[in-house]
C-alpha cells in the first residue's frame, strides 16, 4: 500500500499523528520540537525528529523480536514512522532502575541509587494537572484501565525494562530509566506506543556517565544533538547505519 500522510488527527509536544487510506495504521511525524517542564521550556533541535525516529525504531524492533507487542510497523524514513493506530491510555508508565531527576526532589533516594528489583511509577499524563503521580486505585475510578490491563502494563514494563537494559550494556550504555506509553489496539490489547528515545528515556555512558539525553536540554547545556546522535550511533548496526545515512 502507498501510505500517505493524510489528514492531522493528534498533534503533541514533538510529534504530529497523520490519518492514512488504512483506517487502522497511523503516520507518527517525530518533530524537532523539544520542550521540558510541562513545555515552559521549549526549542527546535535541527536533527532531533530524524535521531529520535531512528533510535524508537530499532528500539521498537528489539521488542518486537522479544514477543512485545508495540505500535511499530516500519520506519518510512527517518522521521515517519507507520503505524497502528491506538486508543491511547493517558498514563505515564516509567520505570526506575537507578535514582534521578524528579525521584530525587520528592523521596529520600541517594542519588544513583540502584533499585533491585525497578520500580515502576505511573504519572497521570496532563499537562493541566502537571502529570501528577497516580495509583492503581485512582487509575481504575478515572477509568483508565481495567485491573487485568494495569497488571499487564506493569508485566509488560519490566520485560521491556530488561529487554532494553540488557542491550544497551552491550553498546556501554546505562539505563537509569525510562517513560513509555501504552493504548489498545484495534483488537483491544495492551500495545506499547509514543516513543523510547533520549527524550524519554536516561541514557548514561557507562565507563564515564556522561548523559546522553534530554536532561542536556533541562539543564541548558551544550551538546544535546551530539549526545542523540551518539545514542544513535552505538545502538544501530551497521546495515541501520549504512540505510539511514548516520556516520560514526
Ligand atoms: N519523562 C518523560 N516525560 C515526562 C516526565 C518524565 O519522558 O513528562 C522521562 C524522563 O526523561 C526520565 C523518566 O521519565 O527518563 C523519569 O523522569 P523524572 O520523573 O525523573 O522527571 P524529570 O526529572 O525528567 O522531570
Amino acid at each position: 500500500m502507498n501510505h500517505q500522510k493524510l489528514e492531522l488527527i493528534y498533534q503533541g509536544k514533538a510529534k504530529d499523528v497523520y490519518k492514512t487510506d488504512d483506517p487502522e495504521v497511523v503516520i507518527v511525524e517525530f518533530r524537532d520540537d523539544i520542550t521540558a517542564g510541562d513545555g515552559e521550556k521549549k526549542d527546535i533541535l535541527i536533527n532531533k525528529g530524524y535521531y529520535n525516529s531512528i533510535i524508537s525504531a530499532k528500539f521498537f524492533e528489539i521488542l518486537e523480536a522479544s514477543g512485545i507487542k508495540t505500535q511499530y510497523i516500519e520506519l518510512l524514513e527517518p522521521g515517519l514512522m507507520l503505524s497502528h493506530r491506538l486508543e491511547m491510555i493517558p498514563l505515564e508508565v516509567i520505570t526506575r532502575n537507578i535514582a534521578a531527576g524528579s525521584l530525587l526532589r520528592k523521596f529520600p533516594f541517594h542519588e544513583k541509587q540502584e533499585f533491585t528489583p525497578p520500580i515502576i511509577q505511573m504519572d497521570y499524563k496532563s499537562d493541566e494537572f502537571h502529570d501528577p503521580m497516580i495509583n492503581d486505585d485512582i487509575a481504575l475510578a478515572l477509568g483508565f484501565a481495567t485491573r487485568e490491563e494495569l497488571e499487564t502494563i506493569k508485566k509488560t514494563t519490566l520485560k521491556i525494562n530488561q529487554v532494553i537494559k540488557d542491550f544497551l550494556a552491550r553498546k556501554g550504555i546505562i539505563f537509569p530509566d525510562f517513560k513509555i506509553e501504552y493504548g489498545r489496539n484495534y483488537k483491544n490489547e495492551i500495545t506499547l506506543g509514543d516513543e523510547i528515545s533520549p527524550d524519554s528515556c536516561r541514557f548514561w555512558d557507562m565507563k564515564t556517565c556522561e548523559v546522553l539525553d534530554k536532561d542536556l536540554f533541562r539543564k541548558g547545556e551544550s551538546g544535546v544533538i551530539n549526545a542523540y546522535q551518539e545514542v544513535a550511533t552505538r545502538i544501530l548496526d551497521e546495515e541501520d547505519k549504512e540505510k539511514w545515512n548516520i556516520k560514526d
